[in-house]
């Protein structure tokens, strides 16, 4: 094994595609034995698309696909040198997973999160060996964005920045370093794109102008087709964390709608509803729009799978 991946949601099933496809032996896991099943339905599928459309061999996908495997329990883990975690935007969940893998790997192996915007730092304290862990921040969909944020905590050892930014590297991403503060970089300056947005829908504007209006002006997608594609629950959680770790910063308020869709499920593609619908759910995690979490000038936009609907079609 050489890298596990705890949560295959999103960006757990995103980072193990691409894992697969340069050769890496992968084990995903996931702590809801449907959400596993998803994600490595998700990275077969995704495997297969890309064959009939030319992009790998049949060789190759059979190859990658030897490559991934799924573990139901955590301690299958054990083995693997480099963990990545992709659990929920949640301090307490992170922490649980931290203390957990620090049971059951080995000491010397490197345990990274995903995390958008928590604190590195918060997250290593919950593991036996803080030095070992740093933020290893991919973005969405993680086979089209290059640019990965490593971030070391207060206690993070160079050594681990390191085999952090190695294995970014051998993933064929770009790592760049960033601080350990709120957000990092990206999601940093991303907040305001999302919440100005809001509330100038709350004012009266519908999403579809806004996006629009925001493509015409150079941005690769409009702030609303971004977070349908994030994950409104995920976009928000972001949102929260920002704003409680600079103690209310009423810059990086979160906003009313955000909270009422998460209640009523609208989430966004993965769920086929968002400020936009998507009339096939099983085109919710596609590949549409090269953009991450908070990432509003990413690389390229391709009118692929799960593609809004366009104007008019704005949920609220
Ligand atoms: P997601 O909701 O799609 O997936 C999360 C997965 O974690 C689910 O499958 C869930 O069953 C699983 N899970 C829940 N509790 C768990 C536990 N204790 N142990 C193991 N698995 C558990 O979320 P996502 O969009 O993939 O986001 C995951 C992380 O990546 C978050 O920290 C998020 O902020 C970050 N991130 C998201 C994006 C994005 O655009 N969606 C981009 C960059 C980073």
């Amino acid at each position: 094994m050489d890298l596990a991946i705890v949560g295959a949601g999103t960006m757990g099933a995103g980072v193990a595609r691409v894992a697969i496809t340069r050769g890496l032996a992968v084990t995903l896991y996931d702590a809801v034995p449907a959400a596993l099943e998803r994600g490595a339905q998700r990275v077969y599928e995704a495997l297969g698309r890309g064959m009939r459309r030319g992009r790998l061999s049949a060789a190759e996908h059979d190859a990658a696909l030897a490559c991934l495997f799924t573990a139901r329990n955590l301690d299958d883990l054990a083995a693997a040198p480099f963990v990545l975690e992709a659990a929920p935007e949640d301090l307490a969940i992170k922490r649980e997973v931290f203390a957990r893998l620090s049971e059951v790997c080995a000491p010397g192996a490197v345990l990274v999160s995903n995390t958008s915007s928590i604190s590195i730092t918060a997250i290593a304290a919950g593991a036996a060996h803080p030095g070992r862990v740093a933020g290893m921040h991919f973005f969405n969909p993680v086979p089209a964005m290059s640019l990965v944020e490593v971030i070391a905590g207060h206690l993070t050892d160079e050594a681990t920045v390191a085999a952090v930014m190695a294995m970014a590297r051998r993933l064929g991403k770009t790592p760049v370093r960033a601080k350990d503060t709120p957000g990092f970089i990206v999601n940093r300056v991303a907040r305001p794109f999302y919440g100005e947005a809001l509330r100038i829908l709350a004012e009266g504007t519908d999403a579809a102008t806004v996006d629009r209006v925001m493509r015409a002006a150079g941005f690769k997608m409009g702030p609303f087709e971004l977070m349908d594609l994030i994950g409104i629950d995920v976009n928000f959680a972001v949102t929260r964390s920002v704003y409680e770790a600079f103690f209310g910063e009423p810059r990086y308020r979160p906003h009313p709608i955000q909270a009422q869709m998460v209640a009523a499920g609208a989430l966004g593609r993965k769920t086929g509803r968002g400020f936009y619908s998507y009339d096939d759910a099983s085109h919710a995690q596609g590949e549409g729009h090269a953009q991450g979490e908070g990432h509003a000038q990413g690389e390229g936009q391709s009118k692929g799978d799960g593609q809004s609907k366009g104007d008019g079609d704005a949920q609220r």
